[in-house]
């Protein structure tokens, strides 16, 4: 994706001159910025018919971050006339998680939607990096879970069948990298933009996948949609740059890589292993004894959680 000065291609159809804000390389494609806003858009309506992920009456929870990805998509999904609330959890990470709170709110009053906000100290009782300190694993572990859990147990509350995620072109491309690299074939099982409504889960959808960080940022940034840009400071990141930076160099030695790399593997190999999902996502799933949501074990990790926390807290 590039800058340079070119014509739009579709003005130039319609006899007209216009400068283009945009050329897309993979797409060989330079737009103005209504014909790229409208060509994101239009991506984006494709993606959600062509993977069946909702239909315009339901009503879409958009797991916000602050970020541009997530704010985009809660946005856009407005703008093409969706029914979609943003959804945010304060971690309590400091200044990362105010700013972050921040935009949100900013972004729920610019689409004129209260956005729903959760904060994780009043839920378990400490925020993150206490949390943290408590349990094994990678911050980016222990948080994923938690969000996981907060994100389908407050779907279910307010009645959303369905919730939606910014991942990205760039995200999912580079993470079936890694996945492929260390053969996880238990997330390749369920590595697909939409998976179905199961188990006392809503359905997880992925609106953004055909479009880039790059393209997402552009879109942000000409439509004036609130973000932030500060990455999370607990964060262990760098394997996800890691095999970023490699999916770059990949796509920058030949155009439209990142692009087959994925859709191939949809198309082509997750059939063959979801196929085998049963055997490879082992393990049924009954209810937290304590709170009632779907859960591995008798009680579910995020309660177990909650009751260290006042065992540790002073009384
Ligand atoms: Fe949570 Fe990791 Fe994301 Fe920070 S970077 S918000 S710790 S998942
Ligand atoms: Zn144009
Ligand atoms: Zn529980």
């Amino acid at each position: 994706m590039g800058r340079q000065r070119r014509l739009c291609q579709i003005c130039k159809q319609k006899g007209q001159r216009r400068e283009s804000v945009v050329y897309m390389k993979e797409h060989r494609l330079a737009l103005c910025e209504e014909h790229f806003k409208e060509w994101f858009e239009r991506r984006v309506r494709e993606t959600i018919k062509e993977f069946k992920m909702f239909k315009p009456s339901e009503r879409v929870l958009v797991a916000v971050s602050g970020g541009k990805d997530s704010q985009t998509l809660w946005f856009v999904l407005n703008k093409l006339g969706y029914d979609a609330d943003g959804f945010f959890i304060d971690l309590g990470i400091g200044d990362y998680s105010e700013e972050s709170k921040q935009k949100v709110l900013e972004l729920g009053k610019i689409l004129g939607k209260e956005p729903k906000i959760v904060k994780l100290e009043q839920e378990l009782g400490a925020p993150l990096p206490v949390v943290q300190n408590l349990v094994m694993g990678s911050a980016c572990s222990v948080c994923g879970r938690i969000k996981r859990y907060h994100f389908n147990k407050v779907a279910r509350e307010l009645g959303y069948r369905v919730v939606a995620t910014g991942h990205n072109l760039d995200d999912e491309a580079s993470s079936l990298l890694a996945n492929v690299v260390n053969w996880n074939v238990k997330y390749l099982a369920r590595k697909y933009p939409v998976l179905p409504e199961e188990k006392g889960f809503p359905r997880k959808v992925k609106p953004l996948v055909k479009l880039t960080e790059e393209q997402i940022r552009l879109y942000a940034d000409l439509s004036g949609i609130p973000y932030t840009d500060r990455s999370c400071p607990m964060g262990d990141t760098a394997n996800l740059h890691f095999y970023k930076g490699i999916m770059e160099q990949i796509e920058n030695h030949a155009r439209g890589t990142k692009y087959r790399f994925y859709f191939e593997y949809l198309k082509k190999i997750f059939p063959i292993f979801n196929s085998l999902k049963e055997e490879l996502v082992k393990g049924e799933l009954r209810r937290c004894t304590v709170c009632g949501e779907p859960s591995p074990s008798e009680v579910c990790f995020v309660c177990k959680l909650r009751e260290r926390i006042k065992e540790k807290s002073p009384s």
